[in-house]
């Protein structure tokens, strides 16, 4: 093995969220528990009618909490009522319930990216591993101790703790000071380009932009552009040379 790194990095930070945990799928495994704990089919025929009216409503709601026109306890709640109210269900504590439920069925659930365990596999050998995520403390440990993804990682950075989410530059920074890294031996490694990639950016670390869901995409229609693109994590191996 190549004890010296072919590119300039000794730590590589992840984020855990559909970069490596895969949560569109755990969600949809905990909604379809969800649907069956309390006896959905009573109003939706099937757990597809439900969950795409569900979507429906997370995702306006999630629009409206990016524009900070409504709380995260209201989304907590209304995305599990609003499926509910067309059939005269107004029970508010019964949504919240269902909405606290969900949560936590949906951090024991396992799956994770393609190809996930068996590339931290290989990069832990060279690199130094850490998770940088915007999630909630308790559900991000069970998510990374359910997942077996824990066991990769030195550390765990989560803004709940550190007191600044990504891209604020003061999340990098606290991690950089707490692994004792320079920004250049750091690479960040994310699905959200916002968050993870120009916040890496404007704290001048080099990025790979993960993007399982868009197999061919023309990397100048981004600006400012990332330092790689990748659609597999696989590929991480023939980019850092391991
Ligand atoms: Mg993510």
């Amino acid at each position: 093995m190549n004890k010296h790194n072919t590119l300039p990095y000794k730590f590589l930070l992840f984020d855990l969220d559909d970069t490596l945990w895969n949560f569109k799928e755990n969600s949809k495994a905990a909604l379809a528990d969800i649907f069956d704990q309390y006896n959905l089919k009573h109003y939706y025929p099937t757990f597809d009618d439900y969950f795409q009216r569900y979507e429906e409503h997370n995702q306006s709601l999630w629009r409206l909490y990016g524009t900070q026109q409504i709380t995260k306890s209201f989304l907590h709640v209304e995305r599990f009522l609003a499926p509910l109210r067309p059939f005269g269900i107004l029970d508010t504590s019964l949504a919240g319930e269902m909405g606290t439920a969900y949560l936590n069925r949906c951090a024991e659930k396992t799956i994770t990216m393609p190809h996930a365990i068996e590339t931290l596999e290989y990069l832990r050998s060279q690199y130094e591993l850490s998770i940088i995520s915007n999630g909630f403390g308790e559900v991000q440990y069970t998510k990374l101790n359910r997942s077996g993804l824990s066991t990769y990682f030195s550390h765990v950075f989560l803004s709940e703790t550190i007191g600044y989410h990504k891209p604020k530059p003061e999340f990098f920074d606290a991690v950089l000071h707490e692994l004792g890294a320079l920004k250049d031996d750091c690479l960040v490694i994310g699905d959200n380009y916002e968050v993870d990639i120009e916040g890496a950016m404007n704290s001048g670390m080099d990025q790979v932009y993960y993007m399982p869901y868009q197999q061919s995409f023309d990397k100048t229609m981004l600006s400012p552009s990332p330092t790689y693109i990748i659609h597999d994590l696989a590929d991480l191996r023939v980019l850092l040379k391991c």
